[in-house]
């Protein structure tokens, strides 16, 4: 169970831990290039990677928040603390957002594991293999 956080947070597949999954920082792959599984599993589905990112976001605030507050009492420099809330929230989504990504794969994994159907045939072959081209067999 852990497994799938950890290989979520190397932004790697949940299922199988190959990758890179991603060609850049927000585009993802539309199927891991180990295992064949489908990373997008429903129409709408990253509906709940926003929702994580949005989680991300509001915790940041949260402990910014906090933690300004304790340090600064009880003369709190409100105008630094608008400028500085202003870049967290405009630069933690950015950095979060592949891994909102990975970690709701990975959420969705453990809830709903994967059948048959989710996977596609891999692209390329596992690295670890000898490579062989399926052209060959023709
Ligand atoms: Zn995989």
């Amino acid at each position: 169970m852990l497994s799938h956080f950890a290989r979520a947070l190397r932004l790697h597949c949940p299922h199988c831990g190959g990758g890179p999954i991603f060609t850049s920082w927000s585009r993802l792959l539309p199927a891991c290039p180990v295992c064949g599984l489908g990373l997008e599993r429903d129409q709408g589905y990253w509906v709940g990677a926003y929702f994580f990112n949005l989680m991300a976001m509001e915790v940041a605030f949260v402990v910014w928040f906090v933690g300004f507050l304790l340090a600064t009492w009880p003369d709190p420099p409100w105008g630094l603390f608008q400028a500085i809330t202003i870049l967290l929230m405009v630069v933690v989504p950015f950095v979060f957002f592949p891994f909102s990504k990975t970690l709701f794969l990975a959420f969705d994994l453990l809830v709903r594991p994967p059948e048959a159907g989710d996977f596609a045939a891999p692209r390329e072959p596992a690295r670890r293999l000898p490579r062989s081209s399926p052209r060959d067999a023709s």
